[in-house]
């Protein structure tokens, strides 16, 4: 995941501190949570995230959402979700174990304000680790590996890809075995068919 790059974001990391609304929402169940981010995921996880929480409290960085105008739409209809544009997260606040709140700034006027939470959700996106196959195997802008379709099976022949690696949407454990099972099938496949010639 990326992450927003403060001290007290890592140091709470796992203690309140999340990448994952899927994952890790259910920790939250009836409290207060914050999520950072605008984007389509920003808005699916905000709004999965105001069916277990009391509150969400959505922090946008611009005066507009990124998201599409149908996940805005889910977003700004979510009775428990509060957006607060213009604004910018400057501090995980914690009492040494767990978070208590987020300190952020208005990025327009300046002003500062504490928001008690007990959660703090990162959702401005992942950077897949496929760095070092670049220039080799085919990725869209972002990295994600490129597979052919209902395959795990990449531009070159005997190369699988599966896991988050290719999976720009689901990125879970089951997912990732799901198709981690695919490439090991289909490597099989590929080495058995060697053979026979
Ligand atoms: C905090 C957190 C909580 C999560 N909770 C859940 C959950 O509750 N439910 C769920 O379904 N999913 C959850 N996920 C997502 C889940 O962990 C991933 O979808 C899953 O692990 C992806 O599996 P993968 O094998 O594709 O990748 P990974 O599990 O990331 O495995 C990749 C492996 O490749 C290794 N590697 C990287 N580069 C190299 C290299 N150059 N050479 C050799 N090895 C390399 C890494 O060390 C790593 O071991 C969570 C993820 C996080 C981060």
């Amino acid at each position: 995941a990326k992450w927003l790059g403060l001290e007290s974001e890592q140091k709470y990391n796992g203690f309140g501190v999340s990448a994952c609304a899927v994952c890790d929402g259910f920790f939250f169940k009836g409290q207060d949570v914050a999520i950072v981010g605008a984007g389509d995921t920003a808005a699916e996880e905000a709004t999965y995230l105001a069916k277990l929480c009391n509150k969400v409290h959505m922090l946008v960085r611009r005066d507009e959402f990124r998201a599409s105008k149908a996940m805005q739409n889910r977003v700004l209809n979510t009775p428990n979700i509060e957006i607060h544009y213009n604004t910018d997260t400057k501090e995980i606040l914690g009492n040494g174990k767990n978070v208590t709140g987020i300190l952020v700034s208005n990025n327009k006027t300046g002003e500062e304000k504490t928001i008690d939470v007990s959660g703090f959700f990162v959702a401005i996106g992942h950077n897949p680790n496929t760095e070092i196959f670049k220039g080799w195997l085919d990725m869209d802008e972002t990295g994600y590996l490129i597979t052919k379709s209902d395959s795990t099976k990449t531009n070159i022949e005997g190369v699988f890809a599966c896991g988050d690696a290719q999976d720009k949407l689901w990125r879970q454990a089951i997912t990732a075995a799901g198709t981690g099972c695919m490439a090991a099938l289909e490597a099989e496949r590929y080495l058995a068919a060697k053979e026979d010639h």
